[in-house]
């Protein structure tokens, strides 16, 4: 795991660094706790912050409150705070204020490391718990609402955002596949297709049933749309073969781009309509939302 140390102790955070290390822990170890939050907050994948509640700069208190904040976002960071002191008052205190656990130091190594083992436990289970909650079971695509909340992150982000566009896909006629050749099949078409669009870049999702949107980033519309067409012969040139049956299946694309201000619906709901053109214009094709006119005041 990752750990960031905060003491400022120069010789009890060697040692703690020691009992850290001899259990394969990764340790970033500071001495000052502003210091450190700066670490934390542009580190991504740190496990397990271990704070001294007595540290220079920002108090470990403070840092714990800090941290749970983070934690609501980053699941999975778990905070143990050290003290000399055996006051329960200071216990209950770190532990109210976001602290997962609680260590009187000095520390005694088995002890850290039975504590290390729960922490370990603890991460897994939230990690576990946020991929149940996040993930379609049977693509492990994004779901609906993760798809969301990935989308608004990125254009939440301004200096991250740059073009931005939704592809909408649709297997065509699958309710036909379901009827010929049963549901089971018609699953397995669906991971077929899942795993052929995870091979491109973007945030991907199962919105439902047969249906999937990818979101790219730093592409041009005529760029999501060579991206979609690419998919799109991928998915027809592909033979899912399954028991004695082999199956093809083609899909229907709509491409649209993201329009500063607007919410993900209404960009979704462009795509979708490019996508409704495609499944008229007669399936397995992509088509792309027209470019907005821009008006010449100039004109005639
Ligand atoms: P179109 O070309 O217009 O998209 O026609 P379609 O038959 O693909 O569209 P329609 O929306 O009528 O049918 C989709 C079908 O997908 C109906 C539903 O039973 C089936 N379906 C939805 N979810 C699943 C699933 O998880 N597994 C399987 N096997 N079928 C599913
Ligand atoms: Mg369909
Ligand atoms: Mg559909």
């Amino acid at each position: 795991m990752k750990v960031v140390l905060i003491e400022s102790d120069q010789e009890s955070s060697r040692v703690i660094q020691y009992m850290l290390e001899s259990r394969k822990e990764t340790v970033y170890a500071f001495s000052d706790a502003d210091e450190a939050w700066n670490f934390i907050e542009t580190t991504p994948n740190i496990d397990v912050i271990l704070t001294s509640l007595a540290t220079n700069g920002m108090t470990g208190l403070e840092l714990c409150w800090n941290a749970r904040i983070l934690a609501d976002q980053r699941k999975g960071l778990y905070v143990i705070a050290m003290s000399e002191s055996d006051d329960a008052e200071l216990l209950v205190e770190a532990l109210d204020t976001g602290a997962d656990d609680f260590l009187q130091k000095p520390l005694h190594e088995e002890t850290l490391h039975a504590r290390m083992r729960v922490a370990e436990r603890m991460i897994l289970l939230q990690r576990q718990l946020v991929h149940l909650a996040t993930r379609d079971p049977m693509t492990n695509l994004y779901n609906r609402r993760a798809f969301f909340e990935q989308v608004h992150h990125l254009i939440d982000q301004p200096g991250q955002r740059e073009d931005l566009c939704a592809i909408m896909f649709d297997i065509d006629h699958f309710k036909a596949v379901n009827d010929t050749y049963g549901h089971d099949v018609g699953d397995e078409v669906i991971k077929t297709v899942a795993t052929l669009a995870a091979g491109h870049d973007g945030i991907l999702a199962r919105l439902g049933g047969e249906e999937f949107a990818l979101v790219t980033n730093g592409l041009s519309i005529l760029q999501a749309s060579r991206v979609a067409d690419l998919l799109r012969r991928e998915i027809a040139e592909t033979d899912i073969r399954l028991n004695k049956s082999t199956v093809t299946v083609t899909s229907s694309f709509g491409v649209a781009i993201y329009r500063p201000g607007e919410s993900i619906d209404e960009l979704l709901k462009r795509a979708d309509m490019a996508l409704y053109k495609s499944k008229n214009d007669g399936r397995n094709r992509v088509s792309a939302e027209r470019p907005r006119l821009k008006r010449a005041s100039s004109a005639a």
